[in-house]
Parts: structure tokens; C-alpha cells; sequence
């Protein structure tokens, strides 16, 4: 049984990861400081005895023994990541930094968690992983997107220079069940305002693009790197490549959800990028990996926990 680290692992996706790891048997440590995570969103797991949460920033180093390192410490929202942006730099970089030297030490494995912000602004559509990206250095999202560039470099260093076993994986727009209803990333908005009868608040004029991946799709593809041969190291996209307009995701929560919601026009926020949508062709052939959940089904699922959390 191998013993896995996850950080972030009380967060949205760190959360279904270690509840799949452990399903396959898998002995798991979470580690998370609870800045947008929770121990709620993990407290079904703590009768298992292959499960432990501690408590514990990777800002600072951390010393225990494990086999395998998931490395999604880190707020993922723009609300979240821009309430104290040199705590997000850190949090990507030296967090990157102690849990690659701890991977070092222990000659573990390490799959980092990067992002298609890394394109930034996009004038390659869809994006492929050959595409270095237009992203603001200077701007109110470089804390997240030039953290996340840090981090990718720091993993792909430590590979060439101390022959770690490494996998860097960008993830595209994930939504589902345990998403924070209070992020104020778009799907969990949209459906929380539908459920409450407040306005949906678009953002600009609705007609910028994301591309949305339903969590168990995602997991799975985050599994399928972990695992994948030693010499693929990605970067590797993983997300759904259907590509919606933010009015297109308006209407379709709506549909799902009913209710009098009217939709109200909010100004962009600074640098948001116009479109997004995930070349998957790398992922299709390296790691035999495909989304299956169409985002009305997920979209469906989602709706039901909000509906239960918010009742
Ligand atoms: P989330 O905010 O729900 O989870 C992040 C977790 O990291 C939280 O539990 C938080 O408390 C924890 N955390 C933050 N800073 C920490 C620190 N310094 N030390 C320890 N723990 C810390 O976000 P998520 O959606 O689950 O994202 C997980 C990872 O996936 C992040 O690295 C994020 O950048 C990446 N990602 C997510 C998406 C998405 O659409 N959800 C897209 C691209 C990339
Ligand atoms: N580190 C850690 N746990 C370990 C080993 C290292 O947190 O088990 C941290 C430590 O803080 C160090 C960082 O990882 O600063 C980078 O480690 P590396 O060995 O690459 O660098 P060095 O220790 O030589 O600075
Ligand atoms: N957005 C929106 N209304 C909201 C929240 C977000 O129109 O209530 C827009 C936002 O401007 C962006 C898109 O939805 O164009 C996705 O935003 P999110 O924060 O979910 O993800 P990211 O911008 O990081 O891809």
C-alpha cells in the first residue's frame, strides 16, 4: 500500500482525490492550512483509519514519509487568490519548493497542480501544450498565473537537475459537488443565485468563453498522470474541451435550476481572458484519457449539493 501526500487535499478537488485514493486501497495524508478548504469537506472520511488530516502551511517545510506527492495546495478562485496575493506567490512557489525538496529527499514522486492560466489571455485557441501563453506579469492576476509559471519551471528544474520522477498537470476550468458556495467562480454563482432567486451577475457583456470539466472526470485524469509511465512528464491539459459563453452558462443553469433569476450585467474584471478551451490531444494519447460527463449532467449533480448544503 503506498502512502500518499495530498496538499490542498481539504480543498474541491483535493477533496474527491482523496476520497478516490483512498477507494483504491491507498494510504493517504492530507495536508491543508484551511484557507479555502475545510475539514467539512473531508470530515467523511476520518472513520477510515488509511486517512489522516494535518494541519500545516507549505509555505513552511514539512517533514513526514510518504511515496507519492499531489501538489494542489493553493486558492483557486480569483476572489480567493486576490485577497492576499503575496501569500498565493509563496504559497505556489516556496510551497513548490518544500514539497519538491521533501520529494527529493524521499526519491517520491511528485505531480504538480498547474493551470490553463498559464496561457493567460489566449491568442491560441484552443490551447495546445506547445503554447507558452500571454499572461500580465504585473497585473491583478499574476499572483496566481506567474506563481503557477514558478512552479511549472521549479518542477521540470528539479527533474533535469536531480532526476526527479515528476508530472506537470494543467487544469482547465473543474467544477462539481464541494465547490465553496462563497469562491465566486462562475458556475458555483450562477447556480447558488438561480437556487436563492438573486440575479446571475455576468461579467462584461457574457461573451467570453470557458471550456468546464466535471470533477470525477478531472480526478481521474489527475490519477492517470500520477500513474503514467516515468518518463512522461507532461505539461499534460486536462479539462472538457465544450466551450460555452458565460450567457450559454446563464441559460443552461437556469434551465436546470428553474426559478426567476433575471441576468444582470457586472463590468469586467481587469485581464479576465476572452476565450479558453483545452487541446486534449496530448491527454487522449499518452494517457488514454477523455472527459465523459456532458455539463448538463454535471451541472445537475451540482445543483442537487447546492441544494442540500443551502437548505
Ligand atoms: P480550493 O481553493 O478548493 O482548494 C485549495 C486548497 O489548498 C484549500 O483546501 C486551501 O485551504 C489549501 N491551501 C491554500 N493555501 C495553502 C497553503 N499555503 N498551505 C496549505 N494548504 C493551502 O481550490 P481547488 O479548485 O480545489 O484547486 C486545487 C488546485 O487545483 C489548486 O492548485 C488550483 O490552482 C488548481 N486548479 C484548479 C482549477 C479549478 O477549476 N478548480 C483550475 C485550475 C487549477
Ligand atoms: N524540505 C522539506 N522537507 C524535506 C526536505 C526539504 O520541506 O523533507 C524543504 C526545505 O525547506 C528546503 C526545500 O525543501 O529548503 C528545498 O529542498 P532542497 O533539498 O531542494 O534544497 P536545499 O535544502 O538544499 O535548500
Ligand atoms: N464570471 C461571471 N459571473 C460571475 C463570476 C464569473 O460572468 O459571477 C465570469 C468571469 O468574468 C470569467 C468566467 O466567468 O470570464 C469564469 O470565471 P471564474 O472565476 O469561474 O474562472 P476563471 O476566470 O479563473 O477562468
Amino acid at each position: 500500500m503506498s502512502k500518499i501526500l495530498v496538499t490542498g487535499g481539504a480543498g474541491f478537488l483535493g477533496s474527491h482525490l482523496c476520497e478516490k485514493l483512498l477507494l483504491a486501497g491507498q494510504n493517504v495524508l492530507c495536508v491543508d492550512n484551511f484557507f479555502t478548504g475545510s475539514k467539512a469537506n473531508v470530515s467523511h472520511l476520518f472513520e477510515d483509519p488509511d486517512f489522516e488530516l494535518m494541519r500545516h502551511d507549505v509555505t513552511l517545510p514539512l517533514y513526514v514519509q510518504v511515496d507519492k506527492i499531489y501538489n494542489l495546495a493553493c486558492p483557486a478562485s480569483p476572489v480567493h487568490y486576490q485577497h492576499d496575493p503575496i501569500q498565493t506567490t509563496k504559497t505556489s512557489v516556496h510551497g513548490a519548493i518544500n514539497m519538491l525538496g521533501l520529494a527529493k529527499r524521499l526519491k517520491a514522486r511528485i505531480l504538480q497542480a498547474s493551470t490553463s492560466e498559464v496561457y493567460g489571455d489566449p491568442e491560441v485557441h484552443p490551447q495546445v501544450e506547445t503554447y507558452w501563453g500571454r499572461v500580465n506579469p504585473i497585473g491583478p492576476r499574476s499572483c496566481y498565473d506567474e506563481g503557477k509559471r514558478c512552479a511549472e519551471t521549479l518542477v521540470l528544474d528539479y527533474h533535469r537537475q536531480v532526476h526527479l520522477q515528476v508530472k506537470v498537470m494543467r487544469i482547465f476550468n473543474t467544477y462539481g459537488p464541494r465547490m465553496n458556495p462563497k469562491d465566486g467562480r462562475v458556475v458555483s454563482n450562477f447556480i447558488v443565485q438561480a437556487l436563492t432567486g438573486e440575479p446571475i451577475t455576468i461579467y462584461g457583456d457574457g461573451s467570453q468563453t470557458r471550456s468546464f470539466c466535471y470533477v470525477d472526470d478531472l480526478v481521474d485524469g489527475m490519477v492517470k498522470l500520477m500513474e503514467s509511465p516515468a518518463d512522461f512528464t507532461g505539461p499534460v491539459n486536462i479539462g472538457n474541451p465544450g466551450e460555452f459563453t458565460m450567457l450559454e452558462l446563464a441559460e443552461l443553469v437556469l434551465k436546470i435550476v428553474g426559478g426567476s433569476s433575471k441576468l444582470i450585467f457586472l463590468p469586467l474584471p481587469a485581464d479576465d481572458p476572452k476565450q479558453r478551451q483545452p487541446d486534449i490531444s496530448l491527454a487522449k494519447t499518452a494517457l488514454g484519457w477523455a472527459p465523459r460527463v456532458p455539463l448538463e449532467d454535471g451541472l445537475k449533480e451540482t445543483a442537487a449539493y447546492f441544494r442540500k448544503i443551502l437548505a
